[in-house]
């Protein structure tokens, strides 16, 4: 598919598809302007994906836009309705309480894309909130979604940062700050669930029909799409999950108004890169229970799911009966796909080929003992990624990562072992485990050391680094190295919040 990508925004349709769909599921409404806005970042390459300009998303026009104080041309803004279950609560209303949607654009691969811009004032779904955002989470969502991206992990991008001039009040004046971001949509679960919750199915329809054109468009043809749908968006979700537990990444807030029926990772929040593996790590400190601990992510992925489920059920058949059956038969399917996905994936981490029990047993145990040690989770499978099959010198380089080795040169001789009978040689397994065993990743006290410098000094220089060792994340940056590493004890970030 070609299209032409215009150099000047004059040129472009930037309308919103959305905005076709019923009135009822947005608002239209304007972002409020701001006294000062001023470029934080710009995402070039992401820019240039979608065809925009760089010189012009830099100028004052284009800083003016991002800031939300002129619109793209010809497009009318919009914020849309959802609803959602936080932390198991249904709340029937939610909606866009701080993002716009200002416009949509079709990257290079001819897919179409929503730009949204986030803290850009308040909508008639911001239920007493203020509408903006403090430049900390701002930062936060920058560079842990282009770093999941980085990752090769589904996820919203990130186009570009402003301040807005003006203070925001959280616990204390913070300055404020706009996020510009990209997906290849927005739609949540919880957006089904709006209309599902005030029995308006023809408005689930109506909005199962523009995410299937827009998403799958392969389902329209087949004899139910929406049976397509429903097999798709649990499909991309257990793809999505399995890859967050093979880098260590905890969600923090999986409420389902959280959990985007495109398959990215959305709404960052206090999510975070655990440093030592612990499968009960929490971060979040609104999440007291520990429903979305580092664990839990599949299970509730599952739960979630299940909401999506209901709200499709009118759509599945004609019988009640038959419809809960087939929503049944699809949730079915899900633990084997997450396991399927989950455990190539961690075998590949591994060094290993073959999916048989001796090597899923050796790959369970080396996270046992990882568990056990509280070892760096990204900087063991990194090393590991290092050794050599006959050569065990290099091997100290992971003991040293355990404050006793003993149980890892127990299990290495096991993995070794494992190894021998696939007999392929070193080079070709160090390189396909650094390919996907990252050497970076945001860790919690580089993000918040990047905030400070920024936040206090003006100083992006830690940003800077951050954004380029996230930026390719399998190669190593002799000169950056020090971010490989976990925190000294007194860098050692305890909890992450969601801003709001
Ligand atoms: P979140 O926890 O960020 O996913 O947000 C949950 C809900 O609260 C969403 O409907 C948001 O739009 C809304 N929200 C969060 N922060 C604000 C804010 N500062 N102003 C208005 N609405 C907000
Ligand atoms: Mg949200």
């Amino acid at each position: 598919m070609s299209h032409d990508h215009a150099t000047t925004e004059a040129d472009r349709d930037f309308g919103i598809s959305y905005a076709k769909l019923p009135g009822d599921c947005y608002a239209q409404v304007a972002p409020t302007p701001v006294a000062a806005p001023k470029l934080l970042k710009l995402n070039c390459d992401l820019a240039r994906d979608l065809g925009l300009s760089v010189e012009w998303l830099a100028s004052p026009e284009g800083v003016a836009t991002l800031a939300g104080n002129r619109a793209l041309a010809g497009v009318d803004p919009l914020a849309t309705a959802y609803a959602g279950h936080q932390f198991g609560n249904w709340v029937p209303s939610l909606g866009d309480g701080r993002a716009i949607q200002i416009g949509e654009a079709r990257d290079r691969s001819g897919i179409r894309r929503d730009i949204q811009l986030k803290g850009s004032g308040p909508t008639p779904f911001s239920r007493g909130g203020d509408g903006r955002a403090a430049i900390g989470p701002v930062l936060r969502e920058y560079v842990l979604s282009e770093a999941m991206f980085a990752l090769g992990i589904p996820t919203t991008r990130a186009l570009g940062m402003v301040t807005t001039g003006e203070p925001v009040y959280r616990e204390r004046a913070e300055p404020g700050a706009i996020l510009t971001r990209v997906a290849a949509g927005f739609v949540r679960v919880g957006t089904f669930q709006y209309f599902h919750g005030r029995a308006m199915t023809d408005h689930v329809r109506a909005l199962a029909d523009y995410v299937i054109e827009r998403q799958n468009p392969s389902a329209m043809g087949g004899s139910n799409p929406y049976r397509e749908l429903l097999a798709g968006v649990i499909d991309r979700q257990a793809a999505l999950i399995a890859r967050w537990m093979l880098v260590g990444f905890i969600h923090g807030v999986m409420n389902t108004d959280n959990m985007s029926i495109t398959g990215e990772t959305i709404d960052y929040g206090p999510c975070a890169f655990m440093d030592e593996y612990e499968p009960g790590k929490v971060f979040s400190s609104i999440d007291r229970n520990g429903r979305y601990a580092y664990q839990q992510q599949p299970n509730v992925g599952l739960w979630n799911l299940t909401r999506f489920a209901e709200t499709l059920v009118p759509l599945l058949a004609d019988d009640e009966t038959e419809a809960v059956e087939s929503a049944k038969a699809a949730l079915d399917h899900y633990p084997e796909l997450f396991h399927r996905y989950y455990g190539a994936g961690l075998l590949e981490k591994m060094g290993l080929v073959e999916s048989n029990d001796e090597n899923r047993a050796v790959a369970s145990a080396f996270l046992e003992l990882l568990a056990a040690g509280r070892a760096d989770f990204t900087l063991c499978f990194r090393r590991l990624s290092t050794l050599h099959l006959d050569d065990p010198a290099g091997d100290e380089a992971v003991r040293s990562l355990f404050a006793d080795p003993a149980p890892f040169d127990a299990w290495s001789s096991t993995w070794r072992e494992r190894l021998r009978t696939e007999r392929r040689d070193d080079a070709s397994r160090n390189a396909g485990m650094q390919a996907v065993n990252p050497a970076f990743i945001a860790r919690n006290h580089r993000v918040a050391q990047s905030i400070e410098a920024l936040e206090n000094d003006g100083d992006s220089g830690p940003l800077d680094a951050l954004l380029t060792v996230t930026g390719s994340p399998y190669t190593e940056h002799a000169e950056f190295a020090d971010y490989e590493s976990p925190p000294a004890p007194h860098e050692v970030v305890h909890q992450t919040f969601c801003g709001t």
